[in-house]
């Protein structure tokens, strides 16, 4: 039978999320989610959503959770745009800036789901490679500059952990066309912005920052996210959504979750002493790891059986993320390596113990 699909779809993959798996007994350092539960608070404001007025539909600009966020980014509420994770806002802004045959950008290693995004639309994709110390050539982002729609970059870098400057971002603006600065990780770096830069001229009002709930506020089972951009972009990006895109429960927690800045920040703190041990140890047992901004460390063996590694840990009921990235380099090589979730201490120092046996052992 032929295909009844769009070509588009047709030739397409489909993206492939992390495992999830159903049963418990694991030790789940593969999707980044937080250990630690949400905000009391939060779980409170779910059960008076659940026994509110779930017969009418949800308010379809979340104006409440609008005016707690706005004021966390120092902007006026029509600078938010709620979305149902944070994944819809990137697909709210494919759907909004780049059409069928047109171009969309992103730095290589990175999040790959851009390229599904882009495939869905009909766009062309382009990577920008980065090199070893995962930073882009400045001739090879002007030349991309030039045709793009859209520039997705990833701040911090996912499954590098590392953080980029306003200075080198400014290499990255499309002439024509948005820079989309996927903040998920971005509570975690050492000093987070707070809006600065959609306030900076240089990106000439053409900046999107996104924000997911569910890292640093713990509510991945929660679909919520939202963009900040200036209220042009809003307006037009307001059009694409659906009318009701989150529901009455997740904008009731994401709102409280915000509120209570305090649980956040002090999981924040415990994650972030968490990575420096577990980063010091795993040097200790002869891995290489990146420097990290985030909640999850990105490290390679000198063996480079890394492959070998994830499923021996997977063997233990413990499981990581093994990523491997095809033509990861000018000259086509593949380039690989694990990527660990930042769990409680006890989960680490399981993790730590299965590491240090199993390289003993390659
Ligand atoms: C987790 C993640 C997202 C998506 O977050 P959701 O709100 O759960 O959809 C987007 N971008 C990056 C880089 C992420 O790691």
């Amino acid at each position: 039978m032929a295909s009844v699909f769009r070509a588009a779809i047709e030739r397409m993959a489909g993206y492939a999320p992390g495992e999830q798996p159903q049963e418990t007994g694991w030790i789940k350092l593969n999707t980044n989610e937080n250990p630690y539960p949400p905000s009391p608070r939060v779980v409170d404001a779910i059960r008076r959503a659940a026994e509110g007025r779930l017969n009418v539909y949800p308010d379809p600009d979340a104006s409440g959770f609008r005016r707690v966020a706005a004021a966390l980014f120092q902007v006026d509420p029509d600078w938010i745009l709620p979305a149902n994770g944070s994944d819809e806002n990137l697909t709210i802004i494919t759907r909004s800036f780049c059409d069928s045959g047109e171009m969309i950008g992103y730095p290589y290693p990175s999040y790959v789901l851009y390229e599904s995004l882009a495939q869905i639309q009909g766009s062309h994709v382009v990577r920008l490679l980065l090199n070893q110390s995962w930073n882009w050539d400045s001739a090879a982002a002007a030349d991309l500059r030039r045709q793009l729609r859209i520039f997705f970059v990833p701040n911090p870098n996912s499954p590098t952990g590392t953080l980029w400057t306003a200075d080198q971002l400014t290499e990255l603006l499309p002439d024509n066309g948005v820079l989309v600065l996927d903040e998920a990780y971005g509570d975690f770096p050492a000093h987070p912005h707070r809006g600065e830069l959609l306030r900076d001229a240089r990106f000439d009002r053409r900046l999107i920052v996104t924000r997911t709930l569910s890292k640093s506020y713990s509510l991945a089972g929660i679909r919520f996210g939202f963009s900040v951009a200036h209220p042009d972009l809003i307006a037009g990006m307001r059009k694409v959504k659906d009318s009701y895109n989150c529901d009455a429960v997740a904008i009731a927690a994401a709102t409280a979750a915000l509120e209570d800045q305090d649980w956040m920040l002090q999981n924040r703190a415990r994650i972030l002493a968490t990575r420096d041990r577990l980063a010091a140890a795993l040097k200790a047992v002869g891995f290489c790891v990146t420097p990290s901004e985030t909640n999850f460390l990105w490290t390679t063996h000198p063996t480079g059986r890394h492959q070998a590694i994830y499923e021996q840990l997977k063997a233990r009921k413990i499981l990581v993320r093994y990523m491997k990235f095809a033509n990861a380099t000018a000259d086509g090589q593949t380039l690989d390596g694990l990527r660990l979730t930042i769990g409680t201490d006890e989960e680490i120092d399981r993790l730590l113990l299965a590491l240090t046996e199993i390289v003993a052992s390659l």
